[in-house]
């Protein structure tokens, strides 16, 4: 059994959010186990097979806890998934062009973070693997580079802070969806954590010469 990428993580997120209503909250109000099944079965067989069915089922259940909104949101048109997919697909490839932007102009960090972006957006959009290889290519990864003068930031000044459960959402009113494995960084904000946050309205606090963009309101990285 192996473990769940970030990327499997938001395929999860992104599948429950297009397709938990419509069992849950459906005309059959299959039960949460139920819905859990068809989630599974329906619609992750590619996770299925890689992972186990106990996995996903498992992370699928996980998932819909965490945000039980998922499943009392109102019911998705075939419309709607098709619009969210082209939305998912449409920053992914932005992404990807900025990375081939970067892979050009040699500058193979930005062009890896990049692809990365651009898979968590859309982690069926493309093989990123592939992208990956080619920036690999031209670019091998010994001997280290040397990255002087590139514009390669690191943030390893920001402490982050260390959650007993992942985020569930943004925002005590708003209730945000927050994707999958985003970071709170440490700091003195008014609200504890994300949940209690009262500040979503406001713009981003740039730090750390403006590599991270967090919330105000509580430290949520939005970068
Ligand atoms: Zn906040």
């Amino acid at each position: 059994m192996s473990s769940l990428s970030r990327a499997d993580r938001i395929t999860i997120a992104h599948v429950c959010q297009d397709w938990a209503p419509n069992y849950y909250n459906g005309p059959f109000n299959f039960s949460i186990d139920n819905t859990v099944r068809y989630l599974a079965d329906g619609h992750l067989e590619a996770l299925t097979d890689r992972h186990g069915r106990d996995t996903i089922w498992r992370a699928v259940a996980a998932h819909l806890a965490a945000h039980p909104h998922t499943l009392t949101a109102p019911r998705t048109t075939q419309a709607l998934r098709d619009q969210r997919r082209a939305e998912r697909d449409a920053r992914a490839a932005a992404h990807l062009d900025a990375a081939r932007d970067h892979h050009r102009r040699d500058l193979p960090y930005e062009a890896l973070a990049l692809i990365d972006r651009a898979e968590l957006r859309s982690p069926s959009f493309d093989n990123f693997d592939r992208f990956r290889a080619s920036v690999h290519r031209k670019f091998p990864p010994y001997p280290p580079t040397n990255l002087a003068g590139t514009e390669l930031r690191y943030r390893h000044t920001l402490p982050l802070a260390r959650p007993t459960a992942p985020v569930a959402f943004h925002g005590a009113l708003e209730q945000q969806w927050v994707y999958p494995g985003r970071q709170v960084i440490v700091g003195p904000w008014p609200a504890p954590t994300p949940e209690q946050c009262t500040a979503v309205e406001q713009d981003g606090l740039w730090l750390d010469e403006e590599t991270a963009l967090v919330c105000p309101g509580c430290g949520l990285d939005m970068t």
